[in-house]
């Protein structure tokens, strides 16, 4: 079912992979940070990123405040901007021009083989083609879901339980909200 694809195109599904390497589960609802344990380990790094390399500047400190900044910027919030342009200023960053199916295209790639470096280069190529305003956590669980609605006006990660990833974030909102205007009328009345 289509409201259930929340894979991102390209090479962005590997920023919201990254993005989501903190969630909160379904079964526990705890908040779970799978970093510390992807950076001390390399085959589990290998397993979620393959082909993937860390320098030595990605440590769990880095990559943690580079993953909780992306949190904050891909909210859609007026603070993404200064968020994401302090990056692409300390990132080691090159234009590169390179033909497409034809056509000249210009793209933003990392120095060297940083993987925090990796995924600021992702973004800024994701913020030009227009697909990073499509990735997005939801207000409920946190979980980031790329956006495939038409409109792209998707709010919650799923309506409805159901995939590998599902919740019923929207469905436990209008609950909620239905609730809280029940509440008031009855108190009014
Ligand atoms: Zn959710």
């Amino acid at each position: 079912m289509a409201d259930h694809n929340q894979t991102a195109p390209g090479e962005l599904e590997v920023v919201r992979k990254f993005i989501n390497t903190w969630s909160i589960p379904n079964d526990t609802r705890l908040e779970t940070d799978a970093l510390p344990e992807l950076t001390r380990m390399q085959n589990r790094w290998s397993e979620a990123f393959p082909g993937k390399a860390r320098s030595r500047t990605d440590t769990l400190t880095e990559l943690q405040r580079l993953r909780s900044d992306l949190r904050r910027a891909c909210q859609g919030t007026a603070d993404g901007d200064r968020i994401l342009n302090a990056w692409f200023r300390d990132a080691a960053l090159v234009l590169r021009s390179r033909i497409d199916e034809g056509a000249t295209r210009l793209t933003v790639e990392p120095r060297g083989t940083g993987f925090a470096d990796y995924i600021v280069a992702t973004v800024a190529n994701a913020i030009a083609s227009g697909e990073w305003s499509r990735l997005k956590t939801c207000p409920g669980c946190q979980w980031a879901f790329f956006d495939h609605t038409r409109n792209g006006g998707k709010r919650w990660c799923g309506m409805t339980k159901g995939g590998p990833d599902g919740r019923a974030c929207g469905t436990i909102a209008k609950v909620a909200a239905y609730r809280a205007r029940e509440a008031v009328k009855t108190h009014v009345g």
